[in-house]
């Protein structure tokens, strides 16, 4: 026999948001809130999971957010598909679903941003998407306010983006903690992505050497090879694989600025490529392994 899966509450207001979780913390249950565009994958619901296993109660919201994409990317193109979406979240186990139109979250008049720096201009995704975080960090900073969700969870498949968050909490005080959880791949390595769907067959099959080049060039750096000299070959490696490299840099995991002089421990290695239209990113920690002694 099996068993209906109960399907989630849909919210599409902010008023109707706030009752139904309103009752949930009148009772005293913890919330948990993870943040999505939709086109949920694999990544998504491993984040749901993390979730569930902090908090009594998860909401998933799904928002096309426009003020995260520049006029020349892919608003218009980003799939939508919130049936499907609803489905998987009821086979995961969320709570509530809060999926507000454009107009809910940005009224007429809407003339309110976050300023940031810090992690936001450490000269990575902000080089080549210069208005991106602000977008990104206004609508994050709306959802935690509309939710007041005890726990907040990000994938560190977007790094930059959770440390431009995790600043942001700090420094606005916004109550929720910021829980980052680990990238989910393909077998072979590509990191998941709504983006994928975008490649062709020919380019999926070239999008894993993106993941590759960084891992030997983590395994370098980690071996005590020279930064420079395992960046330029990776580089080197990604660009005849046939992408077009935005960058690929290692930083702290941290602050994300350039690493000290004979930093070996904290280090990330973060790149964005380009396949035909489609724009990959990816990261990996670059932890030298202790000293042996
Ligand atoms: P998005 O819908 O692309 O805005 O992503 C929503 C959340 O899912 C963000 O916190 C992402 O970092 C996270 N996420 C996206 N892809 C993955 C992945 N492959 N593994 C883990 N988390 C992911």
């Amino acid at each position: 026999m099996t068993s209906a899966v109960p399907t989630p509450a849909v919210h599409k207001t902010v008023a109707e948001l706030r009752r139904g979780l309103g009752a949930w913390r009148k009772s005293g249950e913890r919330i948990a809130l993870v943040p999505t565009m939709g086109a949920l994958h694999a990544g998504h619901i491993s984040l749901v999971e993390l979730a569930r296993a902090k908090a009594g109660r998860v909401v998933v919201s799904i928002f096309v957010n426009p003020a995260q994409f520049a006029p020349n990317e892919d608003f218009a193109r980003y799939p939508r598909v919130f049936e499907q979406d609803l489905a998987l979240l009821a086979a995961a186990g969320a709570d509530a679903v809060f999926h507000p139109a454009p107009g809910e979250i940005y009224p007429e008049g809407f003339a309110t941003t976050v300023s940031l720096a810090g992690p936001a201009t450490a000269g990575l995704e902000d080089r080549f998407r210069p208005t991106h975080f602000q977008g990104v960090a206004t609508i994050v900073a709306k959802l935690l306010i509309q939710a007041l969700p005890d726990i907040a969870v990000f994938g560190e498949k977007d790094f930059q983006q959770l440390a431009v968050i995790r600043r942001m909490a700090a420094d606005l005080d916004l109550p929720a903690q910021i829980l980052g959880a680990p990238t989910l791949r393909e077998a072979d390595g590509l990191a998941l992505s709504s983006r994928n769907a975008y490649l062709s067959e020919r380019e999926r099959k070239f999008a894993p050497h993106l993941n590759q080049a960084m891992q030997w060039a983590a395994g370098r750096i980690r071996a005590g090879e020279p930064l420079e000299a395992a960046l330029r070959d990776a580089r080197a490696a990604i660009s005849g694989a046939g992408f077009n490299l935005d960058y690929l840099e290692v930083r702290d995991a941290g602050t994300l600025a350039p690493p000290a002089v004979g930093q070996i421990q904290g280090l990330r290695l973060l790149a964005a490529a380009r396949l035909g239209t489609t724009r990959l990113i990816d990261n990996i920690a670059v932890d030298a392994a202790p000293a042996k002694g």
